[in-house]
């Protein structure tokens, strides 16, 4: 018998493939189609979060978005920022947190949108 803490769950929902990895090391990730959360039944605000990153993705493509991702926060990092500033000042987490809340943001949101942010 699997303990469901432990075993990883598949949800297929409208848009994306819902993950629940209870080991996961963050509230919820994205990668194209999945989102990943630690938790089950999460807040749709965290589920609008991680849509809005699977959105950058499919412009982007995951291995660009990542590596814009991962060079964004670097460079975060050398201009002085902790690890928390740096993380919230890459442009798609700017995007991200400044809408989340914004549950119909996505019906709307223009194509290559985080470049505003
Ligand atoms: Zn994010």
């Amino acid at each position: 018998m699997s303990s469901p803490k432990t075993s990883i769950s598949f949800h297929l929902r409208q848009g994306y493939i819902l993950l629940i990895v209870p080991y996961l090391q963050v509230s919820g990730m994205a990668l194209f189609p999945f989102i990943l959360v630690q938790k089950g039944n999460p807040s749709k605000i965290l589920v609008n979060h991680e849509r809005i990153h699977l959105r950058q993705q499919i412009e982007l493509g995951i291995v660009f978005f990542y590596l814009w991702y991962l060079i964004n926060y670097g460079v975060n990092r050398l201009k002085g920022m902790t690890h928390n500033q740096a993380y919230h000042q890459i442009i798609f987490e700017r995007e991200a947190y400044r809408e989340d809340e914004n549950l119909g943001y996505l019906t709307k949101r223009k194509w290559l949108a985080f470049l505003q942010y």
